[in-house]
């Protein structure tokens, strides 16, 4: 599944900033990040709102350049790259789930999956694309729903949708911006059971939230202050979404037959 061929870490911060100019008034979002990681890694960022996370993960999504300090991007530093280059390193190597779930409203499930080849694979021809895209609605979960469109599925079955978007390049990274934040706790559980699957499958993810019941489904905790990393740890006592799910349905039938 993996694109890359180096041994580099995914991730290479060094001194990052990032200040943004609004009038008179600077704002330093970041203060002089320095953050590696691996492949395989499963970490949260985590940190009250305003903290500077989103600023972060913008940056590490080559979305945003930062003000100073070094960022590798599996070795290759992307300070050189024009937006044209950044935009294809972009679609090739990184994927991106977002709290709104960004689908576009009148398309389906299998065209709002499409899309990103549509930007990266043009010459692909759209038999191969299409197929492409079911694979990754299968994946997640999604197969009976290709022709559904967002408004007739429900919230985890739309961010559903958004992580087969992410994943149909078959990207380095995976990049997720409060993922859960606008899903009921079942439904959260359900998409942290994704992520856990698809990182259990080679796939590194990063997720910025600020709920720690959340990032407690991570291999490793990164605490962000002030546009500072203040905390960053192992989490040995991870949860596990898949046997909670299966501990939730029981209880569920087990009320349903009582
Ligand atoms: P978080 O995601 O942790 O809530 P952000 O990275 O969004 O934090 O924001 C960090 C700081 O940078 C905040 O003080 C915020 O107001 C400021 N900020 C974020 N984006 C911009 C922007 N585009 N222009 C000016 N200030 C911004
Ligand atoms: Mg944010």
């Amino acid at each position: 599944m993996s694109t890359s061929t180096s041994n580099a870490p995914v991730i290479q911060l060094r001194d990052l900033a990032k200040a943004y100019q609004t009038g008179e008034v600077e704002v330093k979002a970041v203060c002089g990040v320095t953050l590696e990681i691996q492949r395989g890694e499963f970490v949260a960022v985590m940190g009250a709102s305003g903290s500077g996370k989103s600023t972060l993960m913008n940056i590490v999504g080559c979305l945003d350049q930062p003000t100073s300090g070094n960022y590798l991007l599996d070795g290759v530093g992307i300070a050189a790259l024009d937006r044209k280059q950044l935009a294809i390193l972009r679609n090739k190597k990184l994927g991106f789930v977002f709290q709104s779930f960004n689908l576009l409203a009148r398309t389906t499930a299998l065209e709002n999956v499409e899309l990103p080849m549509f930007y990266s694979h043009p010459l692909i021809p759209l038999r191969t694309r299409r197929d492409r895209a079911l694979q990754a609605l299968e994946k997640v979960g999604l197969g009976d729903r290709v022709r559904h469109h967002p408004s007739q599925l429900s919230g985890g079955q739309q961010q559903r949708i958004a992580v087969a978007r992410a994943l149909v390049n078959q990207p380095e990274l995976v990049l997720a911006d409060e993922p859960t934040g606008n899903l009921d706790s079942r439904t959260s559980i359900e998409i942290m059971g994704l992520f856990q699957e698809l990182n259990e499958s080679g796939i590194t993810i990063i997720m910025v939230t600020h709920e720690l019941d959340i990032a407690a489904y991570c291999k490793r905790i990164v605490v962000m202050r002030d546009g500072l990393i203040i905390g960053d740890h192992r989490n040995e006592n991870r949860r596990q979404a898949r046997e909670e799910r299966a501990t939730l349905d029981q209880a569920e039938q087990k009320a349903r037959l009582a």
